[in-house]
């Protein structure tokens, strides 16, 4: 699966069931099976929706009725390693985690005493170097995960000049592919901030070599509960692999 350039996407947060069936839909149609199901959302605010947490798994559960999706979802505390664990394809560590060692640590060590070997995407600190972000990498591969496991996600650096607040690095990308020899995807949403910018970082995260891109999508864009600026369109989701040829082929 992984070989391929990989489309992860979905929702910034997990709502509801009638939220996420027309992306899952969607995603069957091109051929796509890892989903974006966040469960637990690291938010700004304390006021802001925290996510479904655990009981968004029933939901998860009635769509894999439709098919047999791959699940992305992001870990926030080690009290969670054990469920998410046992129910997604991919955990993803986000940036404001990516220097919880002992996360990193616990996760490892999961794969030590555990049969399920999900993938583990590793976001880059919006603020941290090509250095740490490694070293991050490294701390998940020497308390146990298997490096053909670990996939690293550049998600942009916060900055203070251009319009978005974020620039997405693509040179950082391809240096920390080059050097670690893990693949690196891009996270085109967080990474602009923007609708209208992520979909052409899809096409140039691939004119470089990189191995796939996490994108938001949401079924009514500006009702998202959260980053509802920078959640895309199923049409224009649709519309880019439709007239991309590079996109997706759908099913076979
Ligand atoms: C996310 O992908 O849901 C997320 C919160 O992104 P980041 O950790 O890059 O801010
Ligand atoms: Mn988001």
């Amino acid at each position: 699966m992984l070989d391929q350039f990989t489309y992860i996407i979905g929702p910034c947060s997990l709502e509801s069931y009638q939220q996420m069936l027309p992306i899952a839909d969607l995603a069957s149609h091109w051929g796509l099976t890892f989903l974006r199901a966040p469960l637990f959302k690291p938010r700004t605010h304390p006021d802001s929706f925290q996510g479904l947490g655990q009981s968004g798994l029933t939901i998860l559960k009635e769509l894999e009725k439709k098919g047999p999706f791959q699940w992305v979802s992001e870990i926030l505390s080690i009290e969670h390693l054990d469920f998410l664990f046992s129910e997604v394809a991919m955990l993803q560590i986000g940036a404001r985690n990516m220097q919880n060692f002992e996360l990193l640590k616990a996760v490892g060590l999961k794969f030590k005493n555990s049969a399920q070997s999900p993938y583990v995407l590793l976001k880059r600190g919006f603020g941290s170097t090509i250095e740490e972000w490694a070293a991050s990498a490294l701390y998940l591969e020497r308390h146990g995960v298997p490096k053909e496991k670990i996939l690293l996600c550049e998600r942009g650096t916060r900055n203070f000049a251009s319009p978005t607040g974020v620039t997405l690095d693509f040179a950082l990308a391809l240096e920390a592919k080059k050097r670690t020899g893990l693949k690196v995807i891009i996270d085109p949403s967080h990474g602009t901030r923007s609708r209208e910018w992520a979909l052409p970082m899809v096409k140039a995260t691939h004119a470089l070599g990189l191995d796939g891109v996490m994108l938001e999508v949401h079924p009514d864009p500006d009702h998202s509960v959260s980053d509802a600026h920078q959640a895309l369109s199923l049409e224009s989701l649709e519309n880019f692999f439709s007239e991309w040829p590079h996109g997706p082929r759908g099913p076979l």
